[in-house]
C-alpha cells in the first residue's frame, strides 16, 4: 500500500516536472524571438545584406516603418523543415515553375498534391522564396506588411473607403461596414487596411460566388455571406460554394455585418494573434510554438502573390505611401548572399534555359530547345525567341545599359526574374551571375574581350 502511494507520488512529481519542463522550453523558444525596430543596429556580419536593403527602401518611402524579427532559428534547419515533401507546393504544369523549381523525388514518383493540381517544390525553391533578401524590393515587400493593429498609428477611414468604393460592399451601407471593420479590427488587433484589401483580394470588386449564397429549407430562403472565403475549398466550384455555405450557415452569417465581424475574428484568431502577423509568416511559419506546422496555404508563392495583389490594390488608389509597417524575418547562419532563383529547366550539365516571363512573345506550343552554344531558343512555330549573351535588357545590343543592369542586379538595387535576362547575364556560363560576368561585359565594352554566343 505504502509502496503504491510512493510510486503514485513519484509519478505525479514526474508529470509536474514534465509539464514545467515543457512550459519552460516553450518560454525559452518564445523568448529567443525578438522584434526590434532598430534597423541601424542589424549586424551586417550575422545578417548580410539585410540592413542595406531595408535602408534603401526607407530612403525611397519616407513614411514606411520597418521592424525585424530575430527568429532565433538556424537557416538550414528552417529550410530542412519547410522543404519536407508536401509542405510547399506550386501549381502543376506551369512553364515558369518547372525544372529546378520542383522536387525531384516527388516528380520522379509522379506525386501530386491537393487534388492533383499541385506539385512539391524543391529545396532551392523554398530557399529562394523564403530568403527575405529576394523580396526586399518595392515590388515584393508587401508580403511583410504588419497585419496586427498598430496602436501608435491612426487608421484613416477614407483609405478604407477608397479601397472598398465601387465594390460589392458599396450598396448604400458602406460607411456602416467601414465602421464595423475599423472597430472590430481594433478590438481584435488586426490592421483594418489589411482587412479591406483582403476583402477585395478574396471577392474581387464585384463579389465572387461566396459573397452571397442562397440556402433553401422548407421553402424558406436565407442568404448567407462568406466574404473572406473561409472554408471555401474543394475540387469544383459547386463543392467550394457548398463548403463555404456550410461554414457561413454554421456561424449564422446571415447579414454582411455578422460576416465581417466573424471574418475579422477568424483572421485574427487563426494567425495574427499568435504572431503570424505578416503574409510571409502566414505562409512560412517560423513563429514560436507552432513552428512550421501552422501555415495558411501550401502554395509556396502565397506570400508573394498575396503581397503583390495588395500592392496593386493600393497602387490603384494611390495609397502605397502611407505609414505602413513591415516586419522582416532574420535567421541565424544565413548564406552570405541571397539564395538564387531556381532555373525553370533542370540544370545538370551545360544546358541553358528557356525564356520565360516573356509575355509579349510567349504563345502556346512552346518547345524548349537547349543549344550547346549557350544560346537557348523557344520555338513558337511562327517566331523564335532567343537571348543573346550580354544583352541583359533584351534590346538587341550590348552596351552600357546592360552593364548598368548587371551592376544594379548585383547590388540588389534591381530585382530581375526574367529568365531571358538572367541567361543573358551569365556571360561565362557558370550558372551564377557575379562580378566575373560584370567584368566580361566591361571588357567587351572596352574592346579587350569579345562576348560571343
Ligand atoms: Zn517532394
Amino acid at each position: 500500500m505504502k509502496k503504491t502511494k510512493a510510486i503514485a507520488i513519484l509519478l505525479i512529481i514526474n508529470i509536474i516536472c514534465l509539464i514545467m519542463f515543457s512550459l519552460n522550453l516553450n518560454k525559452v523558444f518564445a523568448a529567443s524571438q525578438k522584434i526590434d525596430n532598430q534597423i541601424s543596429k542589424i549586424d551586417e556580419k550575422k545578417y548580410p545584406g539585410i540592413k542595406n536593403m531595408i535602408e534603401r527602401l526607407q530612403k525611397d518611402h519616407k513614411n514606411w516603418k520597418f521592424k525585424v524579427l530575430y527568429t532565433g532559428l538556424d537557416w538550414n534547419t528552417v529550410i530542412k523543415e519547410e522543404a519536407k515533401h508536401g509542405r510547399n507546393l506550386i501549381g502543376a504544369n506551369q512553364k515558369n515553375y518547372s525544372g529546378n523549381w520542383l522536387c525531384k523525388e516527388c516528380e520522379d514518383n509522379k506525386k501530386r498534391y491537393s487534388g492533383g493540381n499541385w506539385v512539391c517544390v524543391s529545396t532551392d525553391a523554398v530557399e529562394y522564396m523564403m530568403d527575405p533578401r529576394n523580396s526586399l524590393y518595392y515590388e515584393d515587400v508587401f508580403q511583410f506588411l504588419e497585419l496586427s493593429y498598430d496602436k501608435s498609428s491612426t487608421y484613416d477611414a477614407n483609405i478604407i473607403k477608397s479601397i472598398l468604393k465601387n465594390s460589392f460592399l458599396d450598396d448604400g451601407n458602406l460607411d456602416k461596414y467601414i465602421t464595423t471593420i475599423i472597430n472590430r479590427s481594433k478590438e481584435k488587433n488586426v490592421n483594418p487596411y489589411y482587412i479591406a484589401g483582403k476583402i477585395i483580394q478574396e471577392q474581387g470588386i464585384k463579389g465572387g460566388s461566396t459573397f452571397k449564397m442562397k440556402y433553401i429549407e422548407n421553402d424558406k430562403i436565407t442568404y448567407y455571406y462568406n466574404i473572406f472565403n473561409i472554408n471555401a475549398t474543394g475540387g469544383t466550384t459547386s463543392a467550394i460554394v457548398s463548403n463555404a455555405l456550410d461554414w457561413a450557415k454554421d456561424k449564422e452569417w446571415d447579414t454582411i455585418e455578422k460576416c465581417l465581424i466573424g471574418g475579422v475574428d477568424f483572421i485574427a484568431n487563426g494567425y495574427i494573434t499568435i504572431g503570424q502577423d505578416t503574409m510571409y509568416f502566414e505562409k512560412f511559419d517560423v513563429i514560436a510554438d507552432t513552428y512550421y506546422t501552422h501555415q495558411y496555404a501550401q502554395d509556396v508563392m502565397y506570400a508573394q502573390n498575396q503581397g503583390e495583389k495588395l500592392r496593386r490594390i493600393l497602387e490603384g488608389i494611390n495609397a502605397t505611401e502611407h505609414a505602413y509597417t513591415f516586419v522582416i524575418p532574420l535567421y541565424e547562419n544565413m548564406p552570405r548572399t541571397a539564395c538564387e532563383r531556381p532555373t525553370s529547366i533542370r540544370m545538370n550539365s551545360n544546358s541553358a534555359n528557356d525564356s520565360d516571363n516573356n509575355s509579349t512573345n510567349n504563345n502556346t506550343n512552346n518547345n524548349t530547345e537547349n543549344n550547346t552554344n549557350g544560346n537557348a531558343s523557344v520555338n513558337n512555330n511562327s517566331m523564335e525567341v532567343s537571348y543573346n549573351l550580354g544583352d541583359a535588357n533584351n534590346d538587341g545590343k550590348i552596351n552600357s545599359g546592360d552593364l548598368l543592369l548587371v551592376k544594379q542586379y548585383l547590388l540588389k538595387v534591381k530585382k530581375i526574374t526574367d529568365e531571358k535576362s538572367l541567361n543573358a547575364m551569365d556571360i561565362n556560363k557558370d550558372k551564377k551571375i557575379n562580378s566575373g560576368d560584370l567584368l566580361l561585359i566591361k571588357k567587351h565594352l572596352l574592346g579587350t574581350y569579345k562576348i560571343t554566343k
